[in-house]
């Protein structure tokens, strides 16, 4: 049976019980077994898992432990690695191999990780079921026949079916959080400018953040401490950002004296009344834990998905017109003049999704429209900063379910985009406002794992954390594995 987190993993290595070559092979042959059905990797060298597993032993004996020593971490495709290839699931940068590593990468080697290959994704991180993904469906352990989320579908279902015990995804409108839901997982997306962005392939740069997904919140803090941190070739990540300590951000147990908002428009018709039930029931267990809960409005919620859809297509497509097949990614074959080898490449190239949002966003960038689509859905943005700033001034934290459904079945939604999209109605507005949120287990619906949201004023994770940690203390949800993948850890 696979460790229970992260950091039981690191004690039994602290203690000597086991070693960093012992763990990555068990998940290693846990990966063997599972992954055809569910597609979760993407690009796994198991030569070269077990290598640095060895180096981490070897320091481990040599210069002691560093933080993250022997802690098998599974990437998301979005992350540059210069070992083996970065494909962002798209055809146009098959078999790309990255000239260098994410700066997050280099982080969690410096810290004694080890790197267990690729996890399965939308598109450029673009949907939010991980269909959109040119290697294939990715599946949901609790049923598979339904979708893992998205885009970071494949670190989520790795994590739920434990393939691997932690990993990193990126969340521009909800993509950490929604998965993670979804599957019954703990995810992160840190504060806008924590983390840095360099080497993470750009999709929307004003909204996108690296962040853990994980089976325990001690896990995520242990993997944000490792990750977080200005970077001088980033200039959106802060150097002054008020500074936590993540694990004692760990240590409460229980909420006395905290105020939860819970706003009203979180709970909105349209929700599954399951999902509902179980928020509802995981809102009451922190009343008892001693928190307070407060009604609160963040009235322009309604308005985040069609801003977001307005931002991040837009940011979209002058991101990705970098893909000219000049420089790098596929390039059609005999092309009869530049404009055709442009224009050939990025068709056979991009995917219906992709192809989408660059047309919406160059749309709304283009001469006379600006103003209307993106200058307004800007304006918008400053709106739904506003709501959470004004809220931040009754409460602590404030707490929503994490999507108002749970996991659908592949294909239910792949021809009508439009609710596609609404599938991150409870996401989107955190990363409009830049702000830390969390999603963790707290239930089932039809036998689905449901998801409680956790929102937090600016730089304030340990907020976040404290709270999560107090309620999974308390409850036994982020224990569930799927009974095919073994029941409990
Ligand atoms: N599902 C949203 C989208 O498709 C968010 C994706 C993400 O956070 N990367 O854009």
């Amino acid at each position: 049976m696979p460790f229970s987190s992260l950091s039981e993993i690191k004690t039994r290595l602290d203690n000597g019980e086991t070693t960093a070559v012992e763990v990555a092979q068990l998940y290693l042959d846990r990966i063997a077994a599972h992954n055809e059905q569910l597609n979760a990797f993407v690009h796994l060298d198991a030569e070269h898992v077990l290598g640095q597993a060895q180096a981490s032993d070897a320091h481990r004996a040599k210069e002691g432990a560093r933080a993250l020593e022997g802690l098998p971490i599974a990437v998301k495709d979005i992350f540059c690695t210069q070992d083996g290839p970065t494909q962002c699931c798209s055809n146009i940068l098959k078999d790309f191999h990255a000239p260098y590593d994410a700066h997050v990468i280099t982080k969690l080697k410096e810290a004694g990780a080890v790197l267990v290959g690729k996890t399965n994704m939308d598109e450029f991180a673009m949907g939010s079921s991980t269909e959109t993904s040119a290697f294939g469906v990715c599946r949901n352990p609790w049923d598979m026949d339904r979708i893992p989320g998205g885009s970071s579908g494949g670190s989520a279902s790795a994590v739920a079916a434990a393939l691997t015990p932690a990993a990193l995804g990126t969340d521009t409108g909800g993509s950490i959080r929604q998965p993670a839901s979804l599957t019954g997982i703990t995810g992160m997306k840190p504060t806008y400018g924590r983390v840095s962005r360099r080497g993470i392939i750009a999709f929307a740069s004003s909204l996108d953040q690296a962040g853990p997904m994980t089976r325990t919140v001690k896990d995520a803090a242990m993997i944000t401490a490792a990750i977080e941190g200005h970077d001088a070739l980033d200039s959106t990540t802060v150097a002054d950002a008020p500074q936590l300590d993540w694990l004692k951000a760990c240590e409460q147990r229980d909420m006395k004296g905290m105020k939860i908002g819970v706003p009203k428009e979180y709970f909105v018709e349209g929700m599954d009344a399951e999902v509902r039930a179980s928020v509802e029931e995981a809102l009451k267990q922190c009343e008892a834990l001693g928190a307070e809960l407060v009604d609160i409005s963040l009235p322009h919620t309604h308005l985040a998905v069609a801003a977001y859809y307005v931002i991040a297509p837009s940011e979209a497509s002058a991101n990705l017109s970098r893909y000219d097949s000049v420089r790098f990614g596929h390039r059609c074959d005999n092309p009869e003049d530049l404009l055709d080898m442009y224009t050939r490449s990025r068709d056979e190239g991009f995917g219906s999704e992709v192809k989408r949002r660059i047309l919406t966003g160059t749309f709304a960038l283009s001469s006379g429209y600006y103003d209307a689509y993106y200058l307004k859905a800007q304006q918008v943005r400053t709106l739904i900063q506003q709501d959470f700033t004004q809220a931040f001034e009754k409460v602590d934290v404030i707490a929503t379910p994490t999507s108002p459904i749970t996991a659908f079945k592949i294909g239910e939604k792949t021809d009508d985009p439009l609710t596609m999209y609404l599938s991150d109605i409870d996401t989107i507005a955190v990363n409009l406002a830049g702000l830390p949120g969390l999603s963790q287990p707290c239930g089932f619906a039809q036998n689905l794992p449901v998801g409680l949201q956790w929102i937090a004023p600016a730089w304030r994770e340990d907020v976040l954390l404290g709270a999560a940690s107090a309620y999974e203390a308390a409850t036994d949800w982020h224990k569930h594995v799927p009974a095919a993948f073994g029941g409990e850890v």
